[in-house]
């Protein structure tokens, strides 16, 4: 699997570092809040679960499962929710927590569509930020890295389902996709 790597953009203690800085603003900005943090599947999970134990307050998670890659690395823009939130957002503090904010169409999407449902407020957290190639108006509210017009992979981030169990982030060899 290493071999697959071309080079680490964030090593694990950097990520590590990082996830500690988001988590202590959450904590400050929601400090005497229950919000509700929202995982965007399948990317997200293991960002989710590093986050959600910094923080120092009462939050509920949910899961929604969200696919657009279908096994390729060049986006279709289609958003195709495959599992929704159990949890009711009426009146609540909604954190959307996403792996990567690419074109920006997923967040803007979800950011839309959880509005309807009422929420008293929704922010948005994205662990890498990849703003040369936004298509959506979108920026999210906390960002871990800014990242280079790269395809990435580890820390919960695949290619056709792999590599998401590396515990950095790294620059995928072109050559794995171009020969597909
Ligand atoms: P967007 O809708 O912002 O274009 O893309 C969001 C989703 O595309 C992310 O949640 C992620 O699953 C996938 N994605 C975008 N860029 C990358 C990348 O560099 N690596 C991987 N593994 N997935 C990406």
């Amino acid at each position: 699997m290493l071999n697959d790597i071309a080079y680490v953009l964030l090593s694990a203690q950097e990520i590590e570092k990082r996830v500690s800085e988001i988590a202590a603003q959450i904590n400050s900005d929601y400090s005497g809040k229950e919000p509700i943090i929202v995982s965007v599947l399948r990317g997200s999970f293991i960002f989710m679960a590093d986050l959600v134990r910094k923080l120092d307050l009462k939050c509920t998670v949910d899961f929604m499962y969200v696919s657009s890659y279908e096994n390729r690395s060049v986006t279709t823009g289609a958003v195709k929710i495959v599992k929704d939130l159990d949890i009711d957002l009426e009146g609540k503090d909604v954190i959307i927590v996403e792996d990567i904010l690419d074109s920006g169409l997923t967040l803007h999407y979800l950011k839309e569509l959880l509005m309807t449902r009422r929420p008293a407020s929704i922010r948005t957290c994205s662990l890498l930020d990849k703003p040369a190639r936004r298509k959506a108006q979108v920026t999210a509210d906390y960002v871990g890295f800014e990242v280079p017009d790269a395809f990435v992979v580890g820390y919960g981030l695949d290619y056709a389902q792999k590599y998401r169990n590396l515990p950095f982030i790294g620059v995928l060899k072109s050559d794995i996709y171009e020969n597909e």
